[in-house]
């Protein structure tokens, strides 16, 4: 048997006739740019979240690097974001002329290790990054108490956390705005790249509404120069089809997610924790073993693809080795990148590609 990491074509084979029929209705009506789906999905996706805007643009780093742009950050600021993340958390800050300044993580759940933000902050911060990673929320509440205290905007990272939770408050509506991504692989994910800012802020929402359009709101009155970073009129249509399942998914990955703890149990593995009152919504399921190269490499001979989100943490890329970063520094990010690994998890898995991944991971130990 063999189990992919993730099986998008399942996901669209389940959902055939709605997507065919979004994709040749765009077609006919010719909205390939802006239009009624771009529109529908922006509000669908607003009332889903509980914002009143959703902004819709090409792909989430855009978003992080819009919403940076519309809240005045730019050169000389400093934005404080974890040590471990997908590159654009990083990437965006310094698209705009500020400074990433890194956070170690915490060592059972991968987010920014909220103790450690108050020691990096200095008069130059202006924002904080928090990402929701693998589907599990940052501590939202402690970060928005150091933001108050030391006025500092949060731009909540929910690429891979649409719908996650904490105390049943949404992500995305803790911080001053939200960024989305809808790369094909995310919880909901558009069939190319795709992204999308949320906020309550009515200011925030316009401005970064002018700026992804080469700012205007009405054409040809360009009051700011802005970019092209719209939303696809395709994307769109696909996204506003898949969004009715989104809950139905993500009830499904947090089932898998339970059917992998269960049968992981006495695997010797480290296994992911979720907080108490915390709703972790599974982007990635992610283990850890000291032996992560060999277990890899065992799991792909029993046909099970893996992948390691991320092999190396931000501050140890290539692309910032100049700040020379010690271990000492971020030690829990820097021991995660040899340990973990990521198993299969989509909404489609079977009973039995669930059973075949952790029997083939507790045959590991044996
Ligand atoms: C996917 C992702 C993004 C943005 O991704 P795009 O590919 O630009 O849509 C940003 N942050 C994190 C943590 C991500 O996983």
């Amino acid at each position: 048997m063999r189990v992919p990491f993730v099986d998008l074509y399942a996901q669209y084979e389940s959902i055939r006739s709605q997507i065919d029929r979004a994709i040749a209705d765009s077609i006919r009506n010719t909205s390939f740019i802006g239009g009624q789906p771009v529109r529908e999905f922006e509000s669908a996706f607003a009332e889903y979240l509980g914002l009143n805007h959703v902004v819709g643009c090409a792909n989430g780093t855009d978003s992080l690097e819009i919403l940076m742009q519309a809240m005045g950050i730019g050169s000389g600021d400093e934005v404080i974001v974890p040590a471990h993340s997908w590159i654009s958390t990083s990437e965006s800050v310094s698209a705009v002329g500020a400074r990433p300044v890194f956070v170690d993580t915490e060592s059972d759940n991968f987010t920014i290790d909220v103790s450690k933000i108050e020691a990096a902050i200095t008069s130059r911060t202006k924002a904080i990054i928090p990402v929701h990673l693998f589907g599990h929320p940052a501590d939202m509440h402690v970060i928005m108490q150091l933001a108050d205290k030391h006025g500092l905007k949060v731009i909540e990272d929910c690429a891979q956390a649409h719908g996650a939770m904490i105390e049943g408050k949404m992500v995305g509506t803790f911080g001053d705005a939200a960024s989305f991504s809808f790369y094909p692989g995310k919880n909901l994910g558009a069939y190319g790249d795709a992204g999308a800012m949320a906020t309550n802020d009515d200011a925030l929402a316009e401005k970064a509404r002018m700026i992804a359009n080469h700012g205007q709101i009405t054409k040809h009155h360009h009051r700011i120069e802005g970019r092209n970073s719209r939303l696809d009129g395709l994307q769109a249509a696909i996204l506003l089809a898949k969004l009715p399942f989104l809950n139905q998914w993500t009830e499904q990955r947090i089932q898998h997610a339970a059917t992998y703890h269960t049968m992981l149990q006495n695997s010797g593995l480290d296994l992911p924790a979720t907080k108490p009152a915390y709703k972790h919504v599974f982007h990635l399921y992610v283990i850890q073993s000291e032996k992560r190269d060999a277990l890899k490499s065992f799991l792909a001979e029993q046909g099970v693809e893996t992948a390691i989100h991320y092999p190396t943490a931000l501050p140890f890329l290539n692309c910032y080795q100049n700040r020379n970063p010690s271990t000492d520094q971020f030690p829990v990010a820097h021991a995660h990148q040899s340990r973990i690994l990521s198993i299969p998890m989509f909404a489609e898995l079977t009973e039995q590609q669930l059973q075949h991944v952790a029997n083939a991971v507790n045959k590991f130990r044996s």
